[in-house]
């Protein structure tokens, strides 16, 4: 039952982009960024010498518009809410746009191409379970994408139904926790591991998971398909860790826009918790929730 995997770091993969954005509190130049999407860091997948089966790119880009180079760092669209803003309920209009299931197969997201300064939050696995992890996370308000594993919460599962009345989001950390699930099992086997959580995650917490992270974070094609088919939007890796107490990053020493950030529901929570603060406000980064983020909530 540990979970130890998860704590295989990811070697650095390239740095794909920049940190640079620029407030401009304009509406119009937010929406207008809407048009400028893709991927830079999706391919930057950053792997892993402990992630067995990755197979290329998380997705194929489509070609990228003009100055959409994440770096660029001259449209930072920042916008601020106003009479029209669009229902996305968050100060920041999203610049990236997920891209659909394309030959069947879900996209990947290891970090979001954004130069909106936001970090998003994920929180694995589900083993310990402490009310003082939720009054933490209600004490900083922060809102986190938890990727449960049926096997790990079902025992108490409204434990996290806490989490989700302030706003949390419950998504699929398969059935088992089988890190090895990847090369073990063929398509059936982890079609069954990803598919039986949706089917619990939709009767106990109401909602169908809509992101799905490997146990460990190997991926291959074969669980890209599966992921889709059980319904699933996107595979979603990690740019970071807050484990142990501290932080670890796959590029650099700090977080960075649109950095998604692993945690797991440990006895070190709090300090986990308290080196991600810190990060996250020495970078100057506000904490987003990654399915708003994303439209998939
Ligand atoms: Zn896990």
């Amino acid at each position: 039952m540990s979970d130890t995997s998860d704590n295989a770091s990811s070697p650095a993969g390239p740095a794909t982009r920049g940190s640079g954005y620029v407030h401009a509190p304009n509406r119009r130049e937010a929406l207008g960024a809407l048009a400028a999407s893709l991927v830079l860091g999706l391919t930057a997948c950053s792997g892993s010498g402990t992630q067995p089966s990755r197979t290329g790119p998380g997705f194929a880009a489509g070609p990228l518009p003009p100055g959409a180079g994440l770096s660029a760092g001259s449209a930072g669209p920042v916008s601020r809410p106003s009479a029209a803003a669009p229902k996305v309920a968050k100060p920041y209009v999203p610049d990236f746009q997920l891209p659909p299931v394309r030959d069947g197969l879900a996209p990947v997201l290891t970090s979001v191409p954004t130069r909106h300064p936001v970090v998003f939050l994920t929180i694995d696995d589900g083993i310990t379970k402490n009310p003082a992890m939720v009054a933490l996370m209600k004490s900083h308000g922060y809102r986190a994408s938890l990727f449960l594993t049926r096997n790990f919460v079902r025992g108490n599962p409204d434990f996290f139904r806490e989490l989700t009345s302030l706003g949390s989001v419950v998504e699929n950390h398969t059935v088992s926790h089988n890190t090895a699930m990847v090369a073990e099992l063929d398509y059936a086997g982890q079609l069954a591991e990803i598919a039986g959580m949706q089917d619990y995650a939709r009767q106990v917490y109401g909602r169908s998971p809509a992101l799905f992270r490997p146990p460990g974070g190997a991926y291959s094609t074969t669980m890209r398909r599966a992921a889709a088919a059980a319904g699933l939007k996107a595979v979603v890796d990690w740019k970071a860790k807050a484990n142990a107490g501290r932080m670890d990053y796959q590029v650099g020493n700090a977080l960075r826009p649109g950095d998604i950030v692993l945690m797991h529901f440990r006895p070190e929570f709090a300090a986990d918790l308290a080196a991600f603060r810190q990060a996250h406000l020495a970078a100057g980064l506000e904490v987003v929730l990654l399915e708003e983020f994303l439209g998939v909530l």
